[in-house]
């Protein structure tokens, strides 16, 4: 039965080189990890309109604590500064444009929930801050979140924040955005009576506008930042994770931390102590 051998030597002859094709067209920026280095570029997605953590600026560069941890991360991946495609990941995007692999990873304000650890696994925590309310200089009527039965509320779609006055607030009227800074201008102008979100973030927003704002009430949440990445991207995971580790470590994080939310007023706290698992 020479055929049958044949077809034997065939079958095996396919099963070795169906493996290295595939992986000979595997590499490029379509696929592949960001942690095999076989990449042109990386794709990290920011927030563009928050003050202090992720914005674009009108010269084009791109500021905040968020993009210098993310820069930092992306250089010991590899990648210089230029080396990086800057996206924008709006809360609500977040969890899309990783399962899309529209970028590589995602340093967004991103807090690290049991639900979003569905789709998406974090490094990290690299932040850890609370919510919080920021209401108009001259309001006296919200000293709280005690304080805001029946008022309007704003937050963003997508939100941790935007959730649990859902879950908790029945009584708020609460709009959602998509992003903090339409809801700035909503306060602002009066359309609404607070804005709700991360203190951090609040703080920024309160030092772009001096003596127009105010946050009250402290924090009733703890939201701890990850960097959100591919599910089940273990290397890549475990890369991010010792990058963060060696920023906390040399003192760099402290630094951006300064440079970034300083001027905002929030103190430099002690950096988070970086999980092997979340
Ligand atoms: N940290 C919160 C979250 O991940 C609020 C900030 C944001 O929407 O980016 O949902």
């Amino acid at each position: 039965m020479p055929s049958i051998s044949k077809r034997i030597l065939g079958a095996i002859a396919l099963a070795v080189t169906i493996p290295l094709s595939l992986s000979a067209c595997g590499g490029g920026d379509s696929g592949g990890s960001a942690a095999s280095g076989d990449k042109e570029k990386i794709a990290i997605g920011i927030k563009f309109d928050q003050p202090g953590l992720g914005l674009k600026n009108p010269d084009g560069t791109y500021s905040g604590f968020d993009v210098d941890v993310a820069t930092f991360v992306a250089e010991q991946l590899g990648f210089t500064p230029d080396k990086i495609e800057w996206k924008e990941a709006v809360s609500a995007q977040r969890e899309n444009l990783i399962d899309n692999n529209q970028v590589d990873y995602i340093v967004a304000t991103y807090s690290i929930t049991d639900e979003r650890k569905k789709r998406v696994d974090f490094a990290g925590p690299y932040l850890v801050t609370g919510q919080s309310l920021l209401v108009q200089a001259n309001n006296t009527d919200i000293t709280s979140k005690d304080s805001l039965a029946g008022k309007i509320l704003c937050s963003v779609k997508g939100s941790t924040p935007a959730q649990k006055i859902k879950d908790e607030f029945p009584t708020v009227q609460l709009q959602e955005y998509p992003n903090y800074s339409a809801c700035v201008e909503a306060l602002k102008t009066g359309k609404v009576a607070a804005v709700t979100t991360d203190e951090v973030i609040l703080a920024g927003y309160a030092a772009q506008s001096p003596g127009a704002f105010k946050l009250v009430g402290g924090t009733f949440s703890e939201e701890n930042y990850g960097i959100g990445l591919k599910k089940g991207d273990t290397e890549l995971l475990n890369k991010i994770n010792d990058a963060l580790k060696k920023m906390e470590a040399d003192g760099a994080w402290a630094a951006a931390f300064e440079k970034n939310l300083g001027p905002a007023g929030v103190a430099t706290p002690a950096p988070p102590a970086i999980a092997a698992t979340n």
